[in-house]
């Protein structure tokens, strides 16, 4: 077994990078600690309201100048950043696997997909033009400009340490605004190395800042009536209870990505080879932690007997069981690891808790994840092992709530219509994956489910970073999404010009 070497060598105390500089909290510091091996290996501030508010005044007033600066030298400082993360990609990739658990290869995804977000955001002289139409009327004419609407607040969850802050922030910047990033208090160092990097890459103080902490941090961002606009990804009750709710009060724009609970389909006639290899990154990888994982395999027996359908369907669930069960447990920096721990002790709690209602309500275990072999001498704090539970319905919790953890539901379905309403009967819309050789079922499918997502013989329907990062029903909350063209319009606002001359 051979460990890449940790490039956290001692405990890192992080602080605060406001206008420019970095600077200590008044409030309390907690500790982050590295799921896989039990070591403290950061501590993180958990800032008060003036701190929130002192970067928000930062920001404010860097704005102007920024937002003056042309479009094309913004878009200079983002390939300037681009460079510096290929640099340092290894280096953050590694922090990621230290700081979440998830294994170097899931690390070194999460990075491409962050810089992709960049890269694209290079290009902002031509994502930000306006529109223009001559002679409205006679010897009129009529035009668009997007313009920059000042400081934006940027939320982000636990799961995706790196990237996720990248959805918004390089957009926002390069059409002229500042930011306030608050990353998650659980994996927060990788947002501090980011923020490193906009300094070497000349973004101005006081443009690209990161507020750590928790919900003082949040709220005092929900309340300030200078910040124009926010950005949230988390859970449901907190993007749609918390964060849309008072962003509706106070008047701002937001973008509240939320939680999820999506369904795989397997058809009859699907390539059930691929089909696994693909069900396995999706239920498994990133230990399940992933707002688009699959959480619900449902086999559909759509032109089939009963028997053939009992067949096929046995078939399915045990070439899945089997796959399952191939999956090695470790510390993500041992690259022969395909699932690293759950992030922490508490939500491998919560996990477990499933299991036990799981076997409570009836269905029947059949991948024990409370039974594991780890790879390799760490304490067994946080991991859990790859659980496949089969006779799931839909009326238990483990078929309808989030579980965020490595556990996968075998369903039942007899026709493809039968599955798209078990779909709809979740509050959920996040994503939603179809395995099938038929381009009739998957036009069916891509044209009838209510998910932002959806994966035609693809397990994790992830868009690149040129298209929004979709979701719909209790998984998003607000108009435009993250990335590419729907970001541009999100951070600006669209002023109409209507000029004569006499
Ligand atoms: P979370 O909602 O607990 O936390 C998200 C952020 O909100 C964190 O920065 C946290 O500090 C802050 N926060 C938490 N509770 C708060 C409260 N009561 N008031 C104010 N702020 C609060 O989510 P998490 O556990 O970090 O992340 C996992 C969740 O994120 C899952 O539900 C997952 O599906 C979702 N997620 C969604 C997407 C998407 O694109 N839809 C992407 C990634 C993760």
């Amino acid at each position: 077994m051979a460990i890449l070497q940790e490039p956290i060598k001692e405990i890192l105390r992080l602080q605060n990078y406001v206008d420019g500089e970095w600077v200590d909290t008044a409030g309390n510091i907690k500790d982050v600690v590295n799921p896989a091996t039990g070591k403290v290996i950061a501590t993180v501030p958990i800032s008060t309201k003036d701190e929130i508010d002192e970067a928000v005044a930062a920001a404010k007033e860097a704005f102007p100048d920024w937002r003056r600066t042309p479009p094309v030298a913004r878009a200079r400082c983002l390939f300037r950043l681009k460079e510096l993360l290929e640099e340092n990609f290894e280096e953050l990739s590694r922090i990621q696997t230290m700081e979440h658990g998830k294994t170097i290869d899931e690390s070194r995804g999460e990075t491409r997909r962050g810089i992709e977000n960049v890269e694209v955001a290079t290009g902002i002289p031509s994502l930000m033009m306006g529109q223009v139409l001559e002679d409205i009327a006679a010897g009129i004419d009529e035009y668009l400009i997007r313009q920059p609407l000042g400081v934006f607040g940027i939320i982000t969850p636990f799961n995706f340490p790196f990237m996720i802050s990248l959805w918004f922030a390089p957009y926002a910047i390069a059409t002229g605004n500042c930011v306030v990033i608050k990353p998650s208090s659980e994996d927060p160092i990788c947002q501090s190395k980011i923020a490193e990097l906009t300094e070497e890459a000349g973004i101005p103080p006081g443009v690209w800042n990161v507020v750590n902490g928790g919900r003082t941090v949040v709220s005092g961002m929900l309340d300030h009536p200078d910040i124009k606009g926010v950005c949230f990804v988390g859970s449901t009750p907190v993007g749609r209870d918390v964060v849309y709710k008072r962003c509706g009060e106070t008047g701002k724009r937001v973008i509240s990505q939320a939680g999820a609970k999506n369904f795989a389909i397997v058809m009859p006639d699907a390539d059930l080879e691929h089909t696994m290899a693909a069900c396995m990154t999706s239920f498994y990888g990133n230990t399940g932690q992933r707002c688009l994982a699959n959480s619900n395999l449902v086999v559909v027996g759509e032109g089939l007997t009963e028997r053939e359908y009992e067949a096929f369907y046995s078939k399915v669930v045990d070439m899945f069981v089997a796959a399952a069960s191939r999956i090695k447990l470790g510390y993500g920096l041992d690259e022969m690891i395909h699932m690293g721990p759950i992030r922490d002790k508490t939500k491998k709690e919560r996990v477990l808790g499933y299991i036990e209602k799981g076997i409570a309500e009836g269905a029947k275990l059949r991948l024990d994840g409370r039974r594991y072999e780890i790879t390799g001498d760490f304490p067994d704090t946080c991991f859990i092992g790859p659980t496949v539970f089969e006779d799931v319905r839909l009326d238990m919790a483990i078929g309808q709530e989030e579980i965020f953890g490595p556990v996968a539901n075998m369903m039942k379905a007899r026709t493809l219509d039968e599955a798209i309403e078990m779909i709809h009967s979740i509050p959920f819309g996040n994503a939603a994956s179809i395995f099938t050789g038929s381009g009739k079922w998957a036009r069916e499918f891509q044209y009838r489910v209510e998910c932002g997502n959806i994966g035609i013989n693809i397990g994790v329907a992830a868009p690149m970073a040129f298209f929004p990062f979709s979701g719909m029903k209790d998984s998003f909350f607000g108009t435009e999404h993250g990335q590419g063209q729907e970001a541009v319009r999100f951070f600006t606002e669209s002023k109409v010009v209507i000029q004569r001359w006499f």
